[in-house]
């Protein structure tokens, strides 16, 4: 038994893309691991391979709505991972009232479950809280520039209010408290309908559909593979001093989404065209972390390359592409060899 030793991690959020690895390293690491998830973008299937794992269990539950007593009572976590809440513009955007509500009143449950318990708190930030920044790359004291009722302000303000409430919890000596403002990450386990830039162009370009650049493709983002970032998250929950502030988790080698398209269309031996689309409102121009506190106080640092990162999450979507077929929907393969991938907007 590793550094666990047995102790109980909740992950709420724990079906999503980042939930879903971070509760596989904490399994491999020995602890006991709870998920709360309202399953609302997070998905089953995602954890579907821990099911015979006695460490591991899954509560359905929306964090919006308080644990009943009796689990309030009975858990005893030693840490909670707070990174539930819709992530992908479209998706936080369909229910804007529900995603605010996620990350300020969900959170504010869940520091007073780990008040109650005397547990450690991960907050699970993000980059969204610089807005679409002046100052790059974005350093953690930058307060950010963002618009506080645009289509994207139900996140990033939810968001901001979500780190204000971590750091009162933390300030009035309530709850021992970490943020990490994630910067863009990808790979396996993303949906196919997410929305994002690297789900939709890759399964754009496998299945052989125009690849969807928004804008001119001059804005830039700087993409973490997600081993890296989750290997991030458990060093910062690990770290010994909580006065560290807001401490920002990313890969800082930042691209034009004109050159990510490029090198995904190269990586999957694609034919598929690129066409422009409408640049979404309030759409950042650039961003690229700033991980001097991370490297220095953490000792963290991405080690996967885009195109390595890039090619695991290729051959993921593939597979799992694949597996769609062959278990539901036959009349899907295309004549390239490859499966034809669920379209963007979720249709078949
Ligand atoms: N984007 C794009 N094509 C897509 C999806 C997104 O060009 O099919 C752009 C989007 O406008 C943004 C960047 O890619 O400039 C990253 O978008 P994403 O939604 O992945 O993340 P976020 O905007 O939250 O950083």
């Amino acid at each position: 038994m590793t550094k666990g030793n047995g102790r109980l991690a909740i992950v709420a959020g724990g079906a999503g893309f980042l939930g879903s690895h971070l509760t596989d390293l904490l399994l491999d690491r020995g602890y006991r691991v709870l998920c709360i998830d309202n399953l609302r973008t997070g998905r089953r299937d995602n954890l579907r391979h821990l099911e015979r794992e006695p460490r591991f269990d899954l509560m359905e539950w929306d964090v919006i709505v308080p644990l009943p007593g009796k689990d309030q009572k009975r858990l005893r976590p030693a840490e909670i991972y707070n990174l539930a809440c819709a992530a992908s513009p479209p998706h936080y955007q369909s229910d804007p009232e529900h995603t605010m509500l996620t990350s300020v009143v969900g959170t504010r449950n869940l520091l007073r479950l780990a008040e109650g318990a005397g547990a450690r708190f991960l907050q699970a930030s993000t980059s969204e809280v610089y807005g679409d920044p002046d100052v790059h790359p974005q350093v953690e004291t930058y307060w950010g520039n963002v618009n506080p009722t645009g289509p994207r302000a139900c996140y990033d303000e939810g968001k901001r209010s979500a780190e204000t409430l971590a750091f009162d919890f933390l300030r009035t000596g309530r709850v021992d408290v970490r943020v990490a403002r994630i910067f863009n990450t990808y790979g396996p386990r993303m949906r196919a309908d997410d929305g994002r830039v690297v789900s939709n162009i890759v399964c754009q370009a496998l299945s052989g559909k125009p690849v969807t650049v928004y804008g001119d493709g001059s804005q830039t983002r700087s993409f973490c593979y997600v081993g890296d970032l989750i290997e991030g998250l458990n060093r910062l929950m690990d770290y010994g001093a909580p006065d560290l502030g807001p401490v920002n988790l990313g890969n800082p080698a930042e691209l034009t989404v004109r050159d990510l398209v490029d090198r995904v269309v190269a990586l999957t031996g694609s034919e598929a065209t690129v066409v422009e689309a409408p640049l979404p409102v309030d759409d950042p121009r650039r961003r690229r972390p700033d991980i001097t506190k991370a490297r220095d106080r953490l000792g963290w640092e991405p080690r996967i390359g885009l195109d390595a990162g890039l090619r695991a999450t290729i051959d993921w979507f593939a597979a799992e592409a694949e597996r769609v077929v062959a278990e539901d929907f036959p009349r899907r393969r295309n004549g390239n060899g490859h499966a034809a991938m669920p379209a963007a907007d979720g249709s078949a």
